[in-house]
């Protein structure tokens, strides 16, 4: 497993690492290449702006063994979602993903003093040395820190979601999530599903969500506790049978009672449905990780009762990753790149959501 820091950014590490190598005449580890089909990026559209064709880069190491090389992006990683409220719901909060920031958070302690990746060419050799090998510990402390706890909490992911560890990492839940419906479920995307609409801009959103600040600056609170409304999502789901399998399914057309009101009159205008008879898709899978997870805590308890302190952790572990990816099902239906967007699951989870005045 290689760790990295923002590896895949462009004039990244590894970039300055082969042009050095080339400049050298050093067999360059680093293999860049664009593939000659540009895929649209899957995951955010915020990031599919103009930014020309998309970098990969593989790594070519001696002495593997016959082994895959893992390249793990230790910054990317902090940016997931699934990993940054695994880390809120046990009072890590990270308001950037500097690695000064991240590590201040996680490790206590941050990056080497007075130094910078600006101007860490002009400093003296033997400091540039230290910066560099500082950054480096710090990298691998954050992968590594608490029993693995990083990398524990994506294989874990991975179990769920039967995909490889290396495709977690370099994934987000639109491909975690079209997987477990395809080859854990058995469930191919609704025919009627009504894929969101192409975003023109920030302000033109298909779908609105809860309101949702920016962190401003870096403070740190105390008597804080990190409220966990993200779970209502799925609960709402659930209660009002919302999926794209089941949204104006052709059976409760004519039933009155099949129909579905929300606080909007926008969405209400639409007149939708929901199935009577059949459970949807994201409801279901809601529920199976939700036996899953109490299985993990009936193993959780059992090992607190034989004071096995390890197992305690892999099972608390277990139990928090399930929650996490069940949390990470209502948001992708928004992304038009997902093979089981629809923008009519969205909009719905979300008004009946809102329409729940103490939220
Ligand atoms: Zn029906």
């Amino acid at each position: 497993m290689v760790l990295g820091y923002f590896t895949h950014l462009d004039k990244s590490d590894w970039e300055v690492l082969d042009q050095r190598c080339r400049f050298w005449g050093i067999e360059s580890p680093v293999n860049i290449f664009i593939p000659p089909v540009q895929l649209e990026y899957e995951e955010d559209e915020e990031d599919n702006g103009s930014k020309g064709p998309r970098k990969f880069i593989s790594l070519r190491m001696k002495g593997h063994h016959g082994q895959d090389i893992l390249d793990v992006d230790v910054g990317m990683l902090h940016k997931k979602d699934i990993v940054r409220n695994f880390f809120a719901q046990n009072n890590i909060v990270y308001n950037s993903l500097e690695l000064d920031t991240v590590a201040r958070v996680r490790l206590l302690r941050g990056k080497f003093k007075g130094v910078t990746g600006a101007n860490v060419a002009s400093q003296k050799v033997e400091l540039q040395k230290a910066y560099g090998k500082d950054d480096a510990e710090l990298c691998y402390d954050l992968a590594t820190e608490n029993r693995d706890i990083l990398i524990a909490i994506l294989d874990e992911l991975a179990n769920i979601v039967h995909l490889s560890f290396q495709k977690v990492c370099n994934t987000g839940p639109a491909r975690s999530w079209a997987n477990y419906y395809r080859n854990v479920m058995n469930i191919e995307p609704a025919e009627n599903r009504v894929i969101p609409k192409k975003k023109k801009s920030h302000a033109d959103k298909t779908y609105r969500g809860g309101k949702i600040l920016p962190y401003e600056r870096l403070k740190s609170y105390e008597n804080v506790t990190v409220y966990d409304f993200r779970q209502l999502y799925p609960n709402t789901a659930i209660q009002n049978n919302i999926a794209p399998d089941v949204i104006c399914c052709s059976c409760c057309k004519d039933d009155p009672t099949a129909k579905i009101v929300t606080n909007d009159r926008n969405i209400n205008a639409k007149g939708y449905w929901t199935c009577r008879r059949r459970r949807g898709s994201y409801p279901q899978a809601v529920l199976s990780l939700t036996e899953l997870r109490a299985h993990y805590e009936e193993l959780q308890a059992e090992a607190v009762k034989n004071n096995d302190k390890e197992k305690e952790i892999e099972y608390g572990l277990k139990q928090q990753a399930c929650k996490l990816f069940a949390n990470s099902g209502y948001g992708v239906y928004g992304n038009r790149h997902f093979e089981f967007a629809d923008v009519r699951a969205a909009e719905l989870i979300n008004y009946c959501l809102w329409q729940d005045k103490s939220v």
